[in-house]
């Protein structure tokens, strides 16, 4: 994915709101209000709600707040509360205007309110204001975790992801396997071919990777120059390193012409594999020092290889 690509795409998909109510003439007012510029689903109580906003992921709820067993405030603190749910933007409609009401709205996490009776231009302008807030903070959002050449994953957003999966691996007891890889021979590509083509074998090479580690839980990220890393989340020793195999192969598959490799005549990786079931929180650094380690000694022995490493207890020595 290319950045031109996600403001693209960014413009052409319509957003998608929920409106809750309990009152079904409330919700085909708005209905019929929005439902022009915005692709709309509806729910009749809190409870529906939260499960419309997991499975439908909206980019923001109309939230009555009188509702019947679940009001909209209860809605609102759940849907903050949940990690999958927290970046759906909440605005609340409201029968009466209460200050106090509106201060723990906000406090809650909503962004703004709504009085009934709707008005019509008031309604349309709020949403329309929210909705661009929340589609440029996505975007924001994609800028910091993706790179900006390959659109995998970048340093940072492979940071966050290791530290959590080492935490969910630690606490399950699974392994967890790390593979730094590494074009072989880039500089040689580069002084020669020049770096607009470099950039264009980092691509490819990317695209190879990704296609590779395609796993649900699975990160590929570039890690720096031509260094890229994969994080395999609850993969054995044994696993990782077929993986590793598996994109070496790839990558020699996709066959970029390298004359000035003494490798071979196309463009080749090295990878490094380090597999441990995580013991200790703060450890999870030394794990890729390993798989770095690796990674160097599969250079060493001739490049184009993996070189792996299985660690039963990773511990300060
Ligand atoms: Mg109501």
């Amino acid at each position: 994915m290319d950045i031109s690509d996600l403001l693209i795409s960014q413009r052409e998909v319509k957003g998608k709101i929920l409106i809750v109510d309990d009152q079904i003439i409330n919700i085909k007012i708005l209905r019929q209000l929005l439902h022009d510029d915005y692709d709309i689903h509806m729910a009749k109580d809190g409870h529906q709600a939260l499960e419309m906003c997991s499975s439908v992921k909206p980019d923001l709820v109309l939230l009555d707040i009188e509702m019947p067993t679940l009001n909209g405030f209860e809605v609102c603190r759940e849907l903050k509360n949940n990690p999958k749910t927290t970046d759906i933007a909440v605005i609340f409609i409201t029968g009466h205007f209460d200050e106090e009401k509106e201060v723990q709205g906000f406090q809650l996490g909503a962004v703004d309110f709504i009085h009934k009776p709707i008005n019509p231009i008031i309604t349309k302008a709020r949403v329309k204001n929210q909705f661009m807030l929340k589609r440029q903070n996505d975007l924001l959002l994609k800028f910091a975790l993706y790179d900006g050449l390959t659109g995998i994953a970048n340093r940072r957003h492979f940071e966050q992801r290791f530290s959590e999966n080492w935490r969910l691996c630690a606490r399950e007891q699974k392994p967890i396997s790390l593979i730094m890889l590494d074009i072989d021979q880039f500089k040689q590509y580069n002084d020669h071919y020049g770096h607009q083509q470099g950039d264009d074998c980092l691509l490819k090479v990317a695209k190879a990777l990704s296609d590779t580690v395609n796993r649900p839980f699975d990160l590929v990220a570039r890690y720096g120059g031509e260094e890229f890393i994969c994080i395999l989340p609850n993969t054995t020793f044994i696993g990782a390193q077929h993986i590793a195999q598996k994109i070496i192969a790839n990558v020699q598959a996709i066959n970029i012409q390298h004359e000035y490799s003494n490798v071979a005549k196309h463009v080749t990786i090295s990878a490094g594999v380090a597999t441990t079931i995580p013991e200790q929180e703060h450890l999870h650094d030394l794990l890729i020092e390993l798989a770095d380690k690796q990674l160097y000694i599969a250079k060493k022995q001739g490049r184009n290889q993996v070189a792996a490493f299985e660690v039963t207890n990773i511990s300060i020595d």
